[in-house]
């Protein structure tokens, strides 16, 4: 499932597609939308952006298209006058002068003004946002030292969007490995150092697989030998730590695969 930066990275695509646009013709797979037509087509889009993993496209009189891709929701940003070659159902289009925005297989797509924005029950349960430049190291510090976060192991709290929003399993293994920490951790247990070191790693981890197209490698690690993708432990079971060159484990926790060096993690 895509997460925090590739729903970030696909926001900045269509961004540079629609924002500023007028939208000619809008089309969905969903009635609630298509009654409400008017408030789109012929509508300059004032922005697009992300909030965790959804996608939301800004028209004026804070009318918002909300999508949320899901398992398998796709987009594809295409010249406008060209068609697509997919076996993918279509599910949402914005079409401008110059591009076609579209919207493939299921998702979850909503209309919303100010107040359902607001309100919107995913919205307002995000915690902090890692790719938010605004989000420091020390609200994330805040945050791991809070009563309702602290109890909990690094594993569970690290998919829990309400604790930080836009991470998903990739980079809660990837945030745990740079922090030296096995996921049975518990922010209570751990002191201050340790705490400021993991606040540091959960957002630059994320942050750097924003700007290297999905990769969380630092550039020294790329250039090593065994960095032969674009993780240092993620789905690398069995292959040699990039670090220390002990074998990489994985387990299950939560029901999802959870992967660290035995070695460089305590
Ligand atoms: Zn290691």
């Amino acid at each position: 499932m895509p997460e925090g930066p590739e729903v970030r990275r696909e926001a900045d695509i269509i961004s540079s597609a629609l924002t500023g646009k007028v939208i000619k013709k809008i089309w969905a797979e969903y009635p609630e939308l298509n009654k409400n037509i008017a408030l789109f087509q012929g509508k300059r889009v004032k922005n697009v952006f992300s909030m965790g993993k959804a996608l939301l496209i800004e028209f004026p009189g804070s009318k918002y298209i909300y999508s949320h891709n899901q398992l398998y929701g796709k987009w594809f940003v295409i010249p406008a006058g060209e068609s697509l070659q997919t076996n993918r159902q279509l599910r949402l289009s914005l079409v401008t002068s110059d591009h076609q925005a579209l919207l493939y297989s299921a998702s979850i797509i909503e209309l919303l003004d100010r107040e359902q924005f607001k309100n919107h029950t995913y919205l307002t349960n995000l915690g902090l946002n890692v790719l938010d430049s605004e989000v420091s190291e020390k609200a994330v510090f805040k945050r791991l030292k809070e009563s309702r976060f602290s109890r909990r192991q690094l594993s569970s709290l690290y998919l829990d969007q309400k604790f930080l929003a836009g991470i998903g399993n990739y980079l809660r293994s990837e945030i745990l490995f740079f922090a030296g920490l096995r996921g049975d951790k518990i922010p209570k247990n751990l002191d201050d150092k340790t705490i400021r070191n993991l606040a540091k790693h959960s957002l630059t981890v994320a942050r750097r697989s924003y700007k290297s197209n999905g990769s969380t490698l630092t550039a020294s690690l790329r250039k090593s030998r065994k960095a032969k993708s674009r993780f240092s432990v993620f789905a690398r079971a069995g292959k040699e730590c990039l670090l220390c060159s002990t074998k990489i484990k994985k387990i299950y926790v939560n029901s999802r695969r959870l992967y660290f060096c035995p070695t460089c993690q305590k």
